[in-house]
């Protein structure tokens, strides 16, 4: 029997492939490189997949659609096979945890929660959404009274769906795709980051040895630029479900308008954290100190700028770098490490230049522990008060960088934080309801809590205001964005 260290090494040493129509497609013509961001090697290749291979792909999923071989099963056997699925998942838990962190470098005991331990629950409540009533018996108007009419609604899988991963949550994120396309009864093309493409792959593999029909689950990889272009201006994809950021999802949703395709976009935030003077502050110490720098800061929803009462400023200041000071850097394999890298060197450098950006406008900013030279570390940091000049007072920085803002008032914190072309979530930190309130109903974002940040459940939805995106993942209505919906009226 092979042991844990050799099967994990034969997956990183495999022929790379492409994973369509039920098969792992090797001899690609040309490849890259997936790095481990804890040291700066290469640790597997995958295919740049063309536009040619994506053509096979959306092509296979295009025939398992329309021959019906996935939605026409019964609803409880589809359930059945994507339990059978998360079961799998379950059970190969270890190794799609260590490929998460060898791939992304975030804490082994992140991907263990929020990789295959997450993904298995968000893909039980799609799953159990299948065999839930769907359509509404219609109460029509119509001439002759409702004896001589019966109308109602039904709902149909949109066809061929495309899901664009991103590389924070790599396996979590493209379980986000596959679970609600599958359980909606589509068929799915998916192309991970290139990044963080070998969880993704192994996600297929388990699904077909699950049973879930060859066509209907396919992967490809390969350079957003060109794979992830060729795939989501392809004429037979009907749904485009993306999560990334603002830009590129701007760009993905001109193109669907084009012809009209269905889109989810989940775009980036600029998540704000009020904390009010009267608020517990072990709670906001130890809720803040994980929403602002778990997996680095690269977390859509992540807390990245704090407005706090005059009052209390200097308390919450003086908490959150002894937080930071008392980190230990490290890699994610360290499951004592607190700190690990971000995902890529590029990345590193585009948070590194935020904060260079910043120390040259002038701003005050804390630094926390030390890191490693080796690998794409960046270390914690506080920005106090930065101004208008200063970059990240705008923008999102997807990174370990948190800037605390002093206010006179909750109205004001209030007006700062819908001062965002951005509302993807918020927090507000009081012990007075009447605030809190006050306060969730104002405050323009997707998501609000109260005395916590960054929680999401499957049955919760979670989406972005103005341009943190388009539509809303999760929920009762989860599968409703990958169905279209139809009315019968039937004179009788
Ligand atoms: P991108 O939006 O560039 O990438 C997200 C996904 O889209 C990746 O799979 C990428 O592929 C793919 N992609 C890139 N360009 C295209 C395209 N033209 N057509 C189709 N697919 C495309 O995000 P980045 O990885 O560059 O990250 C940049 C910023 O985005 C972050 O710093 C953060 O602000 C935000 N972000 C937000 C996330 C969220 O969860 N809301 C997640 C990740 C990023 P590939 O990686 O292979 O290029």
């Amino acid at each position: 029997m092979q042991d844990f260290g050799q099967i994990l090494a034969q997956r990183l040493n495999s022929e790379p492939f492409n994973y369509i129509n039920g098969e792992a497609i090797k001899g690609a013509s040309a490849l890259l490189d997936v790095w481990n961001p804890a040291t700066g090697g290469v640790i597997a290749q995958v295919p740049d997949a063309d536009t040619g291979v994506v053509g096979l792909a959306v092509a296979a999923a295009q025939t398992a659609h329309k021959d019906g071989r996935w939605r026409n099963l019964r609803p409880a056997d589809r359930e059945a096979i994507l339990l059978r699925f998360a079961s799998l998942i379950e059970h190969n838990a270890e190794l799609l945890a260590q490929l998460e962190t060898l791939e992304q470098g975030k804490s082994i005991n992140l991907s263990r929660m929020f990789g295959p331990a997450a993904s298995v629950q968000w893909l039980r409540f799609a799953a159990g959404l299948i065999t839930k009533p769907i359509g509404d018996t219609v109460s029509s108007s119509l001439p002759g009274g409702p004896g001589a009419w019966t109308a109602f609604t039904r709902r149909e899988p949109i066809g061929v769906v495309a899901g664009i991963v991103p590389w924070n949550f790599p396996t979590l994120i493209a379980m986000w795709k596959i679970a609600p396309a599958l359980a909606a009864g589509c068929t799915l093309v998916l192309k991970p980051s290139e990044t963080t493409p070998l969880t993704a792959l192994y996600l297929a593999e388990l699904a077909s040895e699950a049973g879930v029909p060859p066509g209907v689950f396919n992967v490809v990889t390969g350079r957003g630029a060109t794979c992830g272009r060729a795939l989501t201006e392809h004429p037979t994809v009907r749904k485009i479900s993306f999560t990334g950021s603002t830009a590129v999802g701007r760009q993905i949703g001109l193109s669907a308008m084009e012809r009209m395709a269905r889109v989810t976009l989940e775009l980036g935030g600029k998540n704000a954290a009020i904390v009010c003077k009267d608020a517990d502050f072990d709670k906001v110490i130890q809720g803040l100190g994980a929403a602002a720098f778990i997996n680095q800061g690269q977390v859509c929803a992540a807390a990245s700028r704090i407005y706090v009462e005059r009052d209390a400023k200097r308390q919450l200041v003086e908490a959150l770098e002894a937080v930071i000071k008392s980190m230990r850097a490290g890699s994610g394999m360290d499951a004592e490490a607190q700190i690990n890298p971000v995902a890529s060197k590029v990345h590193q450098e585009r948070v590194k230049g935020f904060v260079d950006q910043a120390k040259s406008a002038g701003a005050s900013i804390i630094e926390g522990c030390s890191v490693p030279e080796e690998g794409y570390f960046v270390p914690p940091a506080l920005v106090l008060d930065p101004g208008e000049d200063v970059k990240l007072t705008r923008e999102e920085v997807f990174g370990p960088i948190l800037t605390i803002n002093e206010v006179n008032s909750v109205d004001e914190a209030i007006a700062r934080t819908n001062d965002s072309p951005l509302g993807l979530a918020a927090s507000i930190w009081t012990r007075d309801i009447d605030v809190a309130m006050r306060s969730v109903g104002s405050i323009e974002a997707g998501t609000i809590w109260v005395n916590s940040h960054v929680w999401i459940d499957p049955a919760m939805p979670f989406g972005g205001y103005k341009q943190s995106g388009v539509g809303r993942d999760f929920g009762a209505q989860w599968l409703d964005g990958f169905s279209e919906l139809k009315s019968i009226c039937i004179a009788h």
